[in-house]
């Protein structure tokens, strides 16, 4: 359908006012398309070639209101840091409404009651980040918000220098946090808007448990599980969040707000993308213990409406669920479709040493994914020969005699397994850069390649390389 047949349903503005904020986007200065999204478009049932309809920018810019739509902004709390903050909600966030079970949001699209001492923006830089990676991890096959369009403009933000405005439109089957349940657990008298929440949460992220007489303990255990699922698929492709606060944890478990996140180049489980991250809260490889922590405090939160020991139980499957999860992944990157336990030492091995040898953790298992026995290619990827990594391609080889697939087979489906591609932020960075004096094309290149990570591009074999040494595992601002 086009844009103006769109219409959008806002059941979040029938909860109580505490909820919420009713407040209209406010305009970005002469906005422009940036890239339009066809695979999106298609999850709302919108034309894909929407790109063209006259409506497009001034829905993205706010200035346009769709069918049904009543613009708002979502009351939450959240840990920060592992701090406490009673009232944080979307301060740069505009909800439209829903539309097809998903709920449409701009970014950037100017102050709202919860904006604090922000300025209700999201710069340029920062919304390319969120537009390209949402949909490169959801190629990558990882739960995630996507993104429809990302428009830019004329308007200036002021953040370490002058930047320009930007607006991304995001897509999620809910907004709800762990953080909005946090909010309303704090006092006793609002207690009773926990349940309506979770009501809530419940028809737009687990329709399924609708009506369930225990519907509230199963939202939880979906929660916990779907976010061990979710932790071990970042772990497995070397995704760093940077920012896994309580606002940032959706309870739907996907993944939201994409910040200074990175990929990593070498691999590194001490990697800290976030600079700001001083302590590494936020490291690479504290994510699944943050994220344990963080269903702790939604199961606190949840305490008035669901016993406390099942959700306690619960909880503490998280880490055999991670640990089961994260295992599969890793044994089918290494094309082993017959593992046991005895193999955890090769894969514990191989980490250990891409630790101390400095080696592109995308590009090992990519190659690995080429390897018949000549060895060269991978050994390469060390910069200086690596006794090591020969002793355990000696073990690799060994424990793949007693796998039943051909050479052929296993390289088939490991192509599948391991991409040829993941946005990288020197990539980002290069397109950012060309995209701020006004050539967009390396953003709509890296679209292509984040939308088909696993094939080969030929025009943009260079990104499957190895990062440029300069421009390894950089650390990247909050302020965006
Ligand atoms: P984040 O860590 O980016 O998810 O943001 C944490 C909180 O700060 C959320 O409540 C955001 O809405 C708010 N925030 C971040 N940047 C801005 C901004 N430029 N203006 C207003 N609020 C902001
Ligand atoms: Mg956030």
């Amino acid at each position: 359908m086009k844009l103006n047949e769109l219409t959008l349903t806002t059941d979040y503005l029938d909860l109580d006012p505490l909820f919420f904020h009713e407040v209209a986007p406010t305009p970005l200065k002469k906005p422009h398309l940036i890239s339009f999204n066809p695979d999106a478009a298609d999850l709302i049932d919108l034309d894909i070639d929407s790109a063209d309809d006259p409506e497009l920018v001034p829905v993205l810019n706010g200035s346009h209101l769709l069918k049904g739509s009543r613009p708002f902004a979502m009351c939450y709390a959240g840990h920060q840091f592992g701090h406490y903050v009673p009232r944080l909600g979307d301060g740069r966030a505009i909800n439209l409404g829903r539309a097809q079970g998903w709920g449409l949001q701009l970014k950037g699209a100017g102050v709202t009651r919860y904006s604090r001492q922000g300025d209700g923006r999201a710069v340029l830089r920062s919304s390319i980040r969120e537009y390209l990676m949402s949909e490169a991890m959801h190629a990558l096959g990882i739960p995630t918000t996507r993104a429809l369009a990302l428009i830019g403009s004329d308007e200036d933000v002021p953040r370490e220098r002058w930047e320009k405005g930007a607006i991304v439109l995001r897509l999620s089957p809910t907004w709800v946090r762990f953080g909005s349940f946090e909010y309303f657990a704090q006092q006793e008298k609002t207690h009773p808007h926990l349940e309506t929440l979770a009501e809530l949460a419940i028809a737009e992220a687990y329709p399924e448990l609708i009506g369930k007489k225990d519907r509230f303990f199963l939202m939880y255990e979906q929660v916990v599980q779907r976010t061990a699922a979710l932790l071990a698929q970042w772990q497995s492709v070397g995704f760093n969040h940077g920012v896994m606060n309580t606002d940032n944890m959706s309870i739907a478990g996907v993944t939201i707000d994409y910040g200074p996140y990175a990929f990593l180049d070498d691999y590194d489980f001490d990697y800290i993308c976030n600079h700001t991250d001083h302590e590494g809260r936020y490291s690479f490889g504290n994510q699944p213990p943050v994220a344990y922590w963080n269903l702790n405090q939604l199961k606190r939160a949840l305490a008035p409406i669901i016993s406390m020991d099942r959700m306690q139980e619960v909880l503490e499957t998280f880490g055999p669920l991670y640990s089961d999860a994260y295992l599969k992944i890793m044994f089918t990157k290494l094309g082993l479709h017959t593992y046991t336990a005895d193999d955890e030492p090769l894969l514990k091995g191989l980490m250990e040493i891409m630790q101390k040898h400095t080696i592109d953790y995308t590009l090992f298992f990519r190659q690995l994914s080429h390897y018949d026995g000549d060895r060269k290619s991978i050994l390469a990827l060390t910069p200086i020969p690596s006794k090591p990594l020969v002793l355990w391609l000696d073990s690799y080889d060994k424990r793949l005699e007693r796998e039943l697939l051909s050479h052929k087979e296993r390289s088939e489906k490991m192509l599948t397994t391991n991409p040829n591609y993941v946005l990288k932020n020197y990539m980002l960075q290069e397109a950012i850069t060309q995209a701020e004096q006004g050539d967009f094309s390396g953003v709509n290149d890296l679209l292509k390649i984040a939308q088909a990570p696993f094939d080969e591009h030929s025009h943009l074999e260079r990104f499957a390389g190895a990062t440029p040494v300069q421009a390894k595992n950089l650390k990247l601002s909050c302020s965006s």
